[in-house]
């Protein structure tokens, strides 16, 4: 590498153009003279400059960039300063590509007056959540683009996942673009075999998967199947020549302030005859989706009704087993460990269920007058000052580049704005994450959050109608509760110990 030699890369973009069309300036001047102010402020000297007259987006309508290229290439640089990490690439994601490599093998920096993209860094994290000259909106722009694709592929009957569903292989399409399924044999025979013997011999899903199970015929994944992928298989519409897409939708939604993706189904999927051949006519396929439906319904039903208000939340200290309600006829209820030789007694589950809602009561004294006391720390509300100062800071910046392309603000002016800009943007986001880690781990907080909760489920505790709901009403403040009692016999009658683990 010729040492310690840098290059200024200077190109219009398009609203540089336009700009130029209403006022007499010279944009490339202007970036010239902030770029010999950002090199003067980090003592580089040896420079050469790169004009490109011609405003193409691609490489390959930039010749200068080309030039440019093939020198980063033969390591003639340290690096490189561009006005704006976009003005070496835009668009065209193969070009960016080409760019990124040619930077990241020769390790040749890339240096704007708001930051220095060092490509051997592992922890310029930009550089690799976005691929390097991505800004954010591109990104998006480009996710959007290639989403639509797949929505018109889809459409076309083509395949559009990433991995072909069980039954068939992908297979690249010659002269276009896009992928269809093919028939696997030997995974269709299973199919074919699946089909009969729930609609034929009357087999359910469970004993289903244990058949194929018994002849040691695996699942492409794991080494067992199971009842649920047996029912995916019975309801997959890709085996009756049907394409689906986003059949399950990303949602982002707010829990409890944190941001949790769930993927719902999605009603408004896209169902269509696809190109490939189905391995299950549509007329077998509809009967058993059919038969499905009528056993399904009931049964869930049923299932799903808790009786035990405690259900999920009791653990025996011996074994670490949930415990479970044994019903009786005669007499009440009673709380059991479901292991067979495990040595806990059982109680009387109400019992033990009154006894924790007292405790919960004392707990729930103990918080409030924690809370009575204990001073109150920094307000929640310097995060939102924060945040607000955050964004309003990053609007100055944009600002500033645009006070500089008008010529409001002189070169000099810019650098030292931004350096400021930037030292502040820095500052106001460490301190922001300081603040986060410590409301979250604050005693005081998580209990002032935890207190309203609990003060509602013991209010209306003995008024819920259901052991369901009474069960989901404890769910949500208890964590767990661990179980001991060693001893049986009438006068240990009420001799259990518990402790509780508020879900905090
Ligand atoms: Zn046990």
């Amino acid at each position: 590498m010729t040492e310690n030699k840098y290059a200024f890369y200077l190109r219009k973009s398009r609203a540089d153009l336009e700009l130029e069309k209403k006022n007499p300036i010279d944009v490339l001047k202007n970036h010239e003279l902030i770029l010999n102010d950002l090199a003067k402020s980090l003592n580089i000297t040896n420079i050469d400059i790169y004009r490109e007259v011609v405003s193409g987006e691609t490489i390959s309508s930039r010749p200068v960039m080309q030039n440019l290229l093939k020198q980063i290439e033969q390591k003639q640089y340290k690096g490189i300063l561009v006005v704006e990490i976009e003005r070496l690439a835009r668009g065209n994601t193969m070009d960016q590509g080409i760019i990124s490599r040619a930077f990241k093998y020769t390790n040749t920096k890339i240096i704007t007056p708001t930051k220095t993209y060092d490509p051997n860094d592992e922890f310029d994290e930009e550089y690799f959540e976005f691929g390097l000259f991505m800004s954010r909106r591109e990104y998006k722009t480009i996710n959007r683009r290639i989403q639509r694709g797949r929505l018109i592929n889809s459409k076309k009957g083509l395949y559009v996942g990433s991995i072909a569903p069980y039954g068939y292989n992908r297979k690249k399409l010659k002269g276009e673009k896009g992928f269809k399924l093919i028939i696997n044999p030997k995974e269709a025979e299973v199919i074919k075999t699946i089909f009969n013997l729930y609609l034929n011999e009357n087999m359910g899903t469970t004993n289903i998967a244990n058949y194929l199970n018994n002849l040691k015929i695996k699942p492409r994944k794991n080494n067992k199947w199971t009842a649920s992928s047996i029912r995916n298989i019975l309801q997959s519409p890709s085996i009756k020549g049907y394409i689906t897409w986003n059949k399950r939708k990303s949602e982002k939604k707010l829990q409890d302030g944190n941001i949790i993706t769930t993927r719902p189904i999605n009603k408004n999927h896209i169902l269509v005859k696809g190109i490939h051949q189905p391995i299950i006519d549509e007329e077998t396929w509809n009967k058993v989706s059919n038969k499905i439906k009528s056993q399904k319904t009931p049964k869930t039903k049923a299932q799903t009704k808790v009786q035990n208000p405690l259900a999920g939340l009791i653990i025996c200290s011996k074994c670490h087993k949930k415990m479970i309600r044994r019903p009786h006829k005669e007499y009440p209820d009673s709380l059991i460990c479901p292991t067979k030789e495990c040595k806990t007694v059982s109680s009387n589950l109400n019992v033990v269920e009154e006894y924790i809602i007292k405790s919960l009561q004392e707990y729930l004294k103990n918080y409030k007058y924690y809370l009575k006391i204990k001073p109150k720390p920094k307000e929640d509300n310097a995060i939102n000052l924060i945040t607000k100062e955050i964004e309003n800071t990053k609007k100055q910046i944009e600002k500033s580049y645009e006070l500089v392309e008008e010529e409001i603000y002189t070169p000099e002016i810019f650098t030292k704005r931004i350096k400021i800009l930037n030292d502040k943007l820095k500052y106001l986001t460490q301190e922001k994450n300081n603040l986060e880690k410590q409301n979250k781990n604050l005693k005081y907080n998580k209990i002032r959050t935890y207190t309203p909760k609990l003060e509602r489920v013991l209010k209306d505790y003995h008024n819920i109608p259901t052991n369901e709901e009474k069960n989901l009403f404890l769910s949500s403040v208890i964590e767990k509760v661990i179980y001991i009692k060693n001893n049986g016999g009438k006068n240990h009658k009420d001799d259990f110990t518990l402790k509780i683990f508020p879900k905090l």
